[in-house]
């Protein structure tokens, strides 16, 4: 997936140099967010793949692409902490790399700067010397008979860092490294994607297309404080998983951590869909987890679905998977009347309103407006067969 290749030897004498053709997925424990302690942890886990020079060059210009979902404070671990981006940019700058940093919110372009302010990356980006881009323009390129519309700060890059936040997705059940990089698609270009690929195969296409268009060469994940339950948004649960990891292989690190999460193999369709199509390694046995591993070991995580469900081989649960319809549900007394998941709407099913009102017909189960509700008022609810057989509320 990237022109960097998949393994270098380690540069840490305690590493067994693993067979070039092996994808490595470098993992290494931090328990909180102290400057220091990320820093250290983020040095150590590149130390395996050839440390952050491996990657930079003098007078490179590269864009980290953190998680910026929504305006949400560090703690909620909506978006990627400002101390790892901080650290990243700071160790990109030391090898001679300009820095920029983007992504796209999850509602429109307009609330960019809100969301730098909110979750520390303006204050982050300024004590590193790094410049915030916002993903305004667009580059046309055209993959699988579709059309999309990449950040222009994303292709103009030589190099593309990829910064993913570990949590829990209603809708795709997990996302880290491969739908991190969806953001690259600006503000409301996201809905066009979403409404021509409405169901999670679909999408999982859509996101696997996203990835192959903007191939990041690196991929280092934020799983200190990371989601369960209900994510990505507000509406998730936040989690300390006390881990950060890394990978030239954004697949291959997906896989490690899914599992981690306790998703069987085949059950994230965006992961299964990016092996399928040869963009990283989805096979857990044909990944090598270095350094501290056993920092992935998480224990029970709370799914997106009930434990049941991902206990059950997938050739079972598909069928039910294809008739499960995620539909949005309100909770009105934490409604601020925002509009801000009227505005997201990729079908324009939602009404303004304090509540909205939701349209059941337009509805094609995104969950993007529960992405980026503040208030973290939305919760998902799926249809009538999926509830009988007890997938979901
Ligand atoms: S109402 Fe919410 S879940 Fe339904 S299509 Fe609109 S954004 Fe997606
Ligand atoms: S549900 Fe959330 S996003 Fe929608 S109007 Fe209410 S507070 Fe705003």
């Amino acid at each position: 997936m990237s022109d960097l290749g998949s393994g270098v030897p380690p540069t840490a004498v305690s590493h067994t140099p693993a067979p070039a053709e092996i994808p490595v997925v470098s993992v290494r424990r931090c328990e909180n967010y102290a400057p220091a302690a990320v820093r250290d942890a983020i040095v150590a886990a590149l130390a395996p793949l050839g440390g952050v020079r491996r990657f930079v060059r003098p007078g490179m210009r590269v864009l980290l692409k953190p998680n910026l979902l929504s305006p949400a404070p560090w703690q909620r671990a909506v978006t990627t902490h400002p101390a790892v981006v901080q650290a990243v940019a700071e160790l990109v700058i030391e090898a001679g790399g300009t820095v920029l940093i983007g992504d796209s919110p999850g509602g429109p372009i307009s609330v960019t700067h809100e969301v730098w302010q909110t979750t520390g990356t303006a204050r982050a980006a300024q004590q590193a010397g790094a410049r915030l881009v916002p993903f305004d323009g667009v580059a046309w390129r055209r993959l699988n008979g579709s059309d999309y519309f990449i950040a222009r700060p994303v292709v103009e890059a030589d190099l593309v860092v990829n910064l993913p936040k570990l949590k829990t997705h209603a809708f795709a059940q997990y996302t880290g490294a491969i739908k991190n990089m969806f953001g690259a698609i600006p503000g409301k270009r996201k809905r066009e994607a979403h409404f021509r690929a409405p169901g999670s195969a679909a999408f999982a296409q859509v996101l696997v297309d996203v990835l192959e268009l903007t191939t990041p060469a690196l991929t280092i994940l934020d799983g200190v404080l990371g989601q369960e339950g209900n994510g990505p948004g507000l509406a998730g649960t936040p989690r300390w998983y006390g881990c950060v990891v890394a990978s030239v292989d954004c697949v291959a690190l997906d896989t490690a951590v899914a599992r981690a999460m306790g998703f069987p193999p085949g059950r994230v369709a965006h992961l299964a869909a990016a092996g399928a199509r040869g963009l990283g390694e989805a096979d857990i046995d044909g990944v090598r987890v270095v350094d501290q591993a056993r920092a992935l070991d998480f224990g029970p995580v709370v799914l997106p679905g009930p434990r049941w469900y991902y206990r059950v081989p997938s050739w079972i649960t598909r069928p039910l998977l294809g008739a499960l319809r995620l539909r949005p549900i309100v909770d009105p007394s934490a409604c601020s009347g925002c509009g801000r998941c009227a505005e997201v709407c990729p079908t324009d099913a939602v009404a303004f309103g304090r509540p909205p009102a939701f349209d059941s017909e337009r509805c094609v189960g995104c969950m993007c407006c529960a992405e980026v509700c503040p208030q973290g008022a939305i919760e998902s609810r799926r249809n009538l067969l999926t509830r009988l057989v007890g997938i979901g509320r």
